[in-house]
C-alpha cells in the first residue's frame, strides 16, 4: 500500500503593537524584567474590564488581506476555558465562531520540483497570549512571568492542504516574510513570535477519507518543522505497517534527539467551553476602513517576485531566493540603483551566490551582521565587471568588507589588487619568471609546450593574481621565442 501525508499547521504570529491585546500595558516585553509589565486587565483581577487594541485589529486585517482572505463584516471575541498555569484568568479571550478573516488562500512552491500548490487559510483570528513558564528542574519548580500574558497573537490555521514536509517548511518561510514586509511582527521562531503547530495524518493514495492526525509541538526552527512532520510522517507509516492503529494525540518534538514523544492523549483532550466574552461587544468592520488599509499595503514577496522575473529577467528560483528576507530585497534594489550599469541578473547573481555563501559561513541569515553597503557592494561588483579585479579577489574582499564596509576602490587599490594595466610590469614579471625558471625554459625549447602553463603560474603568482593569464601567455611565448 502507498500512504500519502496530510498536513496542517497552526500558526502563532505575536504582533509587536506599542500595547498588549486588551490593557496599557507595553508590548516591548522581550529582556524585561520578569513580572514587570503587568496591570489589573492581564493580570485578570475581578473587576477589571478588557479594551480591544485597535492596531491589533488593524495588523489581523493587513495579515487576512494579505493571505487573500475575506474580512469579516463583524467579528466577536469569545472566552476559551482550559486549567493551565499559564492563565492568570482561568480563560484566554480568542475568537471562536466569528474571526476575524476566513477563506483565504496562498501558492506555495516547491523549489526542488518547481509545483506550485495552492493552500488553503481556514481562518486567521485574534487572541491573547499567556504567561511564560520556567521550568526549574533542579528543585522540580516552575516560574511564571507575566509579562507575556496579554501580548496580542494572530493564529492563522491551513487547511490540510500540504503534502509534504518540504511544502510545509515553504509555507512558513513565505507566511514569515509577509509578517516581515507587513512590519506587524518579528516572526521570529527562535524568541517565540513565530509558532508552528503541526497536524500530521496518513492516508491511502488516492482516497479522500482524513484519519486520525497527531498534533506536534515545540518546534523552535522552521527546519525543525520539517524534521519533525518527516519524523512523524515515517513513525505512522511503521506503526500502519505493523498492525498498529494510530492514535490521536499530542506530541512534544525534541529537535537534539531528534524524536517526538507524547504529551496527551485524546482521552484528555480538552473541551474549551467557549462562550462569548461578555465584557467586549462585537466589533463592526466597515468596507471603507478595510479598502483604507488594502490600499496602504506595502508590495508583497510574492508581487515583488513577479515583478523581478519581470523587469529583471530573473528566474523564478532567483527572484524567489531575493524576496524571501526582505532586507536581502531592499538591499538588491539599492544596489541596482547605486548604478546604471549594473543589471539585475548580475546584481542578484553577486546577492544569491556570493554573499549568500559568506551569510552563510557566518551565521547570518537575516544579513544582521551585514554591514557593507549598497554603494559600496555595487563598487566592488562594478570592479569586477570592468574587468580591473579578479572574481577570486573580489570574493575575498567581499567576506573582509562584510562585516566592515571598507571602501572596495580603496581597499583593492592599496594592496595592488587592481588588473595590472602596465604592459612594462607584466614584461617584467614574464622576464623574472623566465631567468628564475630556466628548467621550465629547457623543457620549453625540447618541444614541451606545458612548461608555458607553468610559466603562467609563475606569473599569476608574482602579480598576485592581478595579471591577465591570457596576456601572460602571449608575453610569455614572446620572449621564450626571443631566448
Ligand atoms: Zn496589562
Amino acid at each position: 500500500m502507498s500512504f500519502e501525508p496530510v498536513i496542517g499547521l497552526e500558526v502563532h504570529v505575536q504582533l509587536n503593537t506599542n500595547s498588549k491585546m486588551f490593557c496599557s500595558c507595553s508590548g516591548s516585553y522581550q529582556e524585561m524584567e520578569p513580572n514587570s509589565l503587568v496591570c489589573e486587565v492581564c493580570l485578570g483581577l475581578p473587576g477589571s474590564l478588557p479594551s480591544v487594541n485597535l492596531e491589533a485589529v488593524n495588523s489581523a486585517i493587513k495579515l487576512g488581506l494579505s493571505l487573500g482572505c475575506d474580512i469579516s463584516d463583524v467579528t466577536k471575541f469569545d472566552r476559551k476555558n482550559y486549567v493551565y498555569p499559564d492563565l492568570m484568568k482561568g480563560y484566554q479571550i480568542s475568537q471562536f465562531d466569528m474571526p476575524i478573516a476566513t477563506n483565504g488562500k496562498i501558492n506555495v512552491e516547491n523549489k526542488s520540483s518547481e509545483i506550485k500548490s495552492l493552500i488553503r487559510i481556514n481562518r486567521v483570528h485574534m487572541e491573547e497570549d499567556v504567561a511564560k513558564l520556567i521550568h526549574n528542574e533542579l528543585n522540580d519548580s516552575v516560574f511564571m512571568d507575566l509579562n507575556r500574558s496579554g501580548m496580542p497573537l494572530l493564529e492563522v490555521v491551513t487547511e490540510p492542504d500540504f503534502r509534504s514536509s518540504e511544502e510545509a517548511e515553504n509555507y512558513l518561510i513565505k507566511l514569515q516574510s509577509i509578517v516581515r514586509y507587513l512590519g506587524i511582527g518579528t516572526a521570529n521562531m527562535e524568541e517565540g513570535s513565530f509558532r508552528c503547530d503541526a497536524n500530521v495524518s496518513i492516508r491511502e493514495k488516492g482516497t479522500e477519507k482524513l484519519n486520525e492526525k497527531v498534533e506536534i509541538k515545540n518546534m523552535n526552527r522552521i527546519k525543525a518543522v520539517a524534521r519533525a512532520i518527516e519524523y512523524e510522517i515515517l513513525r505512522q507509516k511503521k506503526a500502519v505497517a505493523s498492525g498498529e492503529r494510530i492514535v490521536q494525540e499530542t506530541r512534544g518534538w525534541n529537535d537534539i534527539e531528534s524524536k517526538s514523544i507524547p504529551q496527551r492523549s485524546k482521552e484528555d483532550a480538552h473541551d474549551y467551553r467557549y462562550f462569548p466574552e461578555p465584557d467586549i461587544p462585537a466589533i463592526k468592520i466597515t468596507a471603507k476602513f478595510v479598502n483604507e488599509i488594502k490600499e496602504a499595503l506595502p508590495e508583497l514577496p510574492e508581487d515583488k517576485q513577479a515583478r523581478y522575473i519581470n523587469d529583471f529577467n530573473l528566474s523564478s528560483y532567483d527572484a524567489g531566493i531575493l524576496v524571501s528576507n526582505q532586507k536581502k530585497a531592499k538591499f538588491f534594489d539599492q544596489v541596482l540603483n547605486s548604478s546604471t550599469k549594473l543589471d539585475g541578473k548580475y546584481v542578484a547573481n553577486w546577492i544569491n551566490v556570493d554573499l549568500n555563501a559568506i551569510s552563510n559561513a557566518q551565521k547570518d541569515d537575516e544579513l544582521e551582521k551585514m554591514e557593507i553597503s549598497p554603494d559600496n557592494f555595487g563598487k566592488l561588483i562594478m570592479l569586477v565587471k570592468e574587468n580591473k579585479v579578479n572574481k577570486n579577489t573580489a570574493k575575498d574582499l567581499l567576506s573582509e568588507i562584510y562585516s566592515t564596509n571598507e571602501d572596495a576602490e580603496n581597499i583593492s587599490k592599496s594592496r595592488g589588487l587592481q588588473k595590472m594595466e602596465d604592459s612594462n610590469e607584466l614584461s617584467n614579471i614574464v622576464e623574472n619568471a623566465i631567468k628564475s625558471n630556466q628548467a621550465a625554459v629547457n623543457d620549453y625549447k625540447n618541444g614541451k609546450e606545458t612548461a608555458v602553463r607553468f610559466l603562467i603560474g609563475q606569473v599569476m603568482k608574482q602579480s598576485k593574481g592581478t595579471a591577465n593569464p591570457n596576456s601572460a601567455e602571449t608575453e610569455i611565448i614572446k620572449q621564450l621565442k626571443n631566448e
